[in-house]
């Protein structure tokens, strides 16, 4: 992995380096543009000046015709090097495309296999993205797809998004309400998947009001006697802290105990929160599939073509074909890890349905392909410790 971290980091330094050329010349160029080009504004502005002071019949002396020569030569100079200096700026630009063609590898054919997204797979892909889109709140482009694929997405599908998304824009206009009367409908769903959201946004509802001082300062009391009840059990500190800032209402927040409240922080945060428990109560995840498939790509990538240039190099290429797994195994982060798997310790390979975790008398776990491979007759030894036991005494466990 190593290798192909230094480069990938080579790869991208060489394209760094056209692009700073680029960037320099571009520098360079507007600089001296702006200078000459400022320069020859103010000369003919002045020249233009002194035509509208001077009578319609005036004629120009030889030395005003010739300076006036003299500009209209220095513009259209000024204009063919603009030009000019145009086309080389074109040339370097092009030179890092070229660079990312030479430092990267286009050509992905090598680890996608025909037909992987075709007939029912096609379909589900373009419901992956559609999900994206409404997701998004690109609502239109993902009705636009649809009709276009031809696939039908009955409309509880898209609703969730719908809200969701509409909820989230109001928050980020500071606007409490649509997001309130949602976590009051789903109270309890929210309070069972341990929830903060509700206590989260009437905190902020009342820090609003007192944010706005000491004339809304009885306001606030009525909005915190009518709400925090509820939520004393679980939030005790925080209310009280609450209910400490009323005491600074008089004097102004700033610079008291509880100034960091006012910060946007906490209008960042109930974004976050929404997103994360709402979409745990609807059962989606926090970032779209698609998202989470193209990040996972995009750090598999490099490996994966890497391994692909080994295997074809050693001509073995041949033993990828047809399998529904990687040649290698890739970590992509603990970002990724969803589920906790069981790869047996024996046969080296990662348990599955038709070959699940079995628990033996004496605790260790193997898969149960090892179990029969190891077991003769009614005898097992436990290739972990020395327990002899029965191997239809192993139980199925299920992560
Ligand atoms: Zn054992």
């Amino acid at each position: 992995m190593a290798g192909i971290k230094i480069k990938m980091t080579d790869s991208c330094d060489a394209v760094e380096r056209e692009l700073d050329k680029v960037l320099q010349k571009f520098g360079c160029v507007s600089e001296h543009f702006n200078r000459t080009i400022d320069k020859q504004i103010e000369f003919i502005k002045a020249l233009k000046q002194q035509f509208e002071e001077v009578s319609d019949e005036y004629e120009l002396t030889p030395n005003q015709a010739s300076i006036l020569c003299d500009a209209v030569s220095q513009v259209r100079e000024t204009v063919s090097r603009a030009a000019t200096d145009h086309r080389d700026l074109h040339s370097s630009v092009s030179k890092v495309g070229k660079a990312i063609d030479r430092n990267f590898n286009p050509d992905f054919g090598a680890i996608t296999r025909d037909g992987l997204f075709s007939g029912e797979r096609a379909k589900i892909l373009t419901q992956v993205v559609c999900q994206h889109l409404y997701r998004q709140g690109m609502l239109d482009i993902g009705d636009g797809l649809c009709k276009e694929a031809g696939l039908e997405l009955d409309g509880t599908y898209k609703e969730p998004f719908v809200e969701l998304h509409r909820i989230l824009e109001a928050l980020k206009q500071q606007d409490l309400t649509p997001a309130l009367d949602w976590s009051a409908d789903n109270r309890d769903a929210l309070i069972a998947q341990g929830s903060s959201l509700e206590f989260k946004l009437h905190r902020l509802a009342f820090l609003n009001l007192v944010k706005k001082g000491r004339w809304y300062q009885s306001a606030a009391i009525t909005y915190a006697r009518q709400n925090f009840s509820q939520f004393v059990k679980r939030h005790e500190r925080e209310v009280q802290t609450l209910m400490g800032c009323l005491l600074y209402v008089p004097a102004g927040m700033e610079g008291s105990p509880y100034a960091h409240l006012f910060d946007n922080g906490l209008w960042d945060d109930i974004q976050d929160t929404f997103t994360r428990d709402a979409c745990a109560r609807l059962g989606l995840s926090v970032d779209s599939p698609l998202a989470v498939c193209f990040s996972a790509g995009c750090t598999a990538l490099p490996a994966l073509l890497n391994i692909c240039q080994v295997m074809q190099a050693r001509q073995v290429s041949s033993i990828w074909n047809g399998k529904d797994e990687l040649p290698i195994e890739i970590d992509l982060g603990k970002e990724f890890h969803y589920h906790s798997v069981f790869a047996c310790p024996i046969l080296r390979q990662q348990a599955s349905e038709s070959n699940p975790p079995m628990r033996l008398m004496c605790g260790h776990v193997i898969s149960r392909d090892a179990l029969h491979k190891l077991a003769s007759g009614n005898k097992l030894k436990c290739p972990y410790c020395p327990g002899e036991q029965n191997p239809n005494e192993a139980r199925l466990i299920t992560f």
